[in-house]
């Protein structure tokens, strides 16, 4: 049976071929690690093997997991980044327990986030959840909405904003995955051209999952979210938890 920590390996190989494929330097993409639906033990075996970053889609299976994790205990803190959709009514937990939510694509709930953060923790880390090839229902905010809802996230004072973040859909083969990826890219530079300084360390293209994240690294993701391609595949529970 392949290993998490195996699998971690050969995401980690895909990534370091796919930068220099691109020819950027290995350490320019950032892996996150994707581990909504599985246990603690998963998340504490992929750490043992140096993961440091994961991300979750599901605000209470996080938190739960969150504290089983450091229960556990572990030679190297976690970062946990929050990459699902953030309903108001959970605005405060993931203030209290992510590092990061790479999912803003509202500016009530960037201000709920920045109001909630707790006094003794860092300033949360945001990106800008952008939609550049999905209609109205899809999540995330238009590109020619972007700067508007950064520069307004941008003076929220417990909030620090990084980048850019977007799902583009599956598209079967590599140059499509590339065409919409860069699209993002496009998004990503003119708010941090616009955005100037007072964007501070707008630094994070993240972009890319298991199925696509070759073209993301080649259209200048900084960070990859990965699922599947490390722990296996997903199963939903049949009824979702109320
Ligand atoms: C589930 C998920 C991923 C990981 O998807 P895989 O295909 O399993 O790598 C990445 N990003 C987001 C936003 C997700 O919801």
């Amino acid at each position: 049976m392949t290993t998490i920590a195996d699998k971690l390996q050969s995401v980690r190989a895909r990534i370091a071929q796919a930068c220099a494929a691109a020819g950027r330097p290995a350490d320019a993409v950032a892996l996150l690690a994707v581990s909504k639906t599985f246990g603690p033990q998963a998340v504490h075996a992929a750490a043992l093997a140096g993961q440091c970053c994961f991300g979750e889609n599901y605000i209470q299976e996080a938190v739960d997991k969150i504290t089983q994790v450091a229960a556990m205990g572990l030679p190297q803190p976690l970062q946990w980044h929050c990459i699902g959709p953030v309903q108001s009514n959970k605005t405060r937990l993931v203030a209290e327990h992510f590092d990061w939510v790479h999912t803003l694509d509202r500016l009530k709930t960037a201000q709920r986030l920045s109001d909630q953060r707790p006094a003794d923790l860092p300033p949360l880390q945001v990106c800008i959840q952008v939609n550049v090839d999905g209609g109205a229902s899809k999540a995330g905010v238009p590109p020619e909405e972007a700067l508007e809802l950064a520069r307004a996230v941008a003076q929220l004072p417990r909030l620090c904003l990084r980048g850019v973040m977007s799902i583009p859909d599956e598209l079967p083969d590599a140059a499509q995955q590339l065409a919409v990826h860069l699209r993002v890219r496009q998004v990503f530079d003119a708010l941090r051209a616009q955005g100037g300084a007072g964007f501070g360390a707008f630094d994070t293209l993240s972009l890319g999952m298991t199925g696509d994240l070759e073209a993301a690294v080649a259209a200048g993701s900084t960070m990859v979210r990965v699922g599947s391609g490390i722990f296996g595949a997903r199963h939903y529970p049949a009824v979702p938890p109320a």
